[in-house]
């Protein structure tokens, strides 16, 4: 399932909430050149990487998909991708639009997830209520928000204002509920039921 929203919009909130009530699903945890900020910790949040090993990273194809965003690199490392599909375990990726594009096809069954602030002026007061990101930093991720909301329009197939974070959690797990539910093998279980007893 991807997540993606104009910075600000709530995804790292509404990712964290999701991976701490629903079972079997991981957090997929990019690499970037940008530096972590407030408490972000390297492994955890991102790999957090210069610009000399993310260029090796591209030489050697471990990504799945990678893009420049707000100015740096951020990339999907497609070992652990593979890893967690492997396992049977659903995998959430915080990325933005061009990234959702990318996995869109080169995971059939990819979900998009697209989260809308209510409105601009929230959406500012929310950056800049963070208070983790520079004045000019700001401005930019505000010019960028415009621009990627556009571009998902035609490519994301489930929307969430965000307006209020408990109802958008909700809508977020009930998604990924709903996706799995749309996914059981009814041929296997039709089988095993009636091949467990007489109807
Ligand atoms: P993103 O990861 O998309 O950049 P964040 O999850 O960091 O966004 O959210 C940006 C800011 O907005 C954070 O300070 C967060 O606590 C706040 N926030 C997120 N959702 C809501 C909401 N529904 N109501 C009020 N504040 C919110
Ligand atoms: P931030 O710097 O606020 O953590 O993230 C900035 C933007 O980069 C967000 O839109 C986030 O979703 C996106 N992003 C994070 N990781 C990746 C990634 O691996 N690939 C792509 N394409 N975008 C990413």
């Amino acid at each position: 399932m991807v997540l993606s929203a104009p910075s600000g919009g709530g995804k790292t909130t509404l990712c964290r909430q999701l991976l701490s009530t629903v079972e079997n699903v991981e957090f997929s945890i990019s690499h970037t050149t940008r530096p972590p900020r407030g408490r972000e910790r390297d492994g955890f949040d991102y790999h957090f990487v210069d610009d000399g090993a993310f260029d090796a990273l591209v030489a050697e194809g471990a990504f799945l998909e990678w893009a420049h965003v707000h100015g740096r690199r951020y990339g999907t490392s497609r070992r652990e991708v593979e890893g967690c599909l492997g396992r049977g375990v659903d995998i959430l990726f915080d990325i933005d639009v061009q990234g959702g594009r990318q996995i869109r096809r080169r995971i059939d069954d990819a979900v998009l997830v697209f989260i809308l602030p209510p409105d601009s002026v929230t959406l500012e007061k929310r950056l800049r209520g963070r208070g983790s990101d520079a004045a000019d930093e700001i401005e930019r991720r505000l010019v960028t928000a415009q621009k990627e909301i556009a571009a998902a329009a035609d490519l994301y197939t489930h929307w969430i204002v965000n307006d209020d974070l408990q109802r958008a959690a909700s809508e977020l797990e009930a998604i990924l509920r709903g996706e799995r539910l749309a996914r059981v093998d009814r041929r296997e279980l039709v089988k095993e039921f009636l091949g467990g007893g007489a109807i």
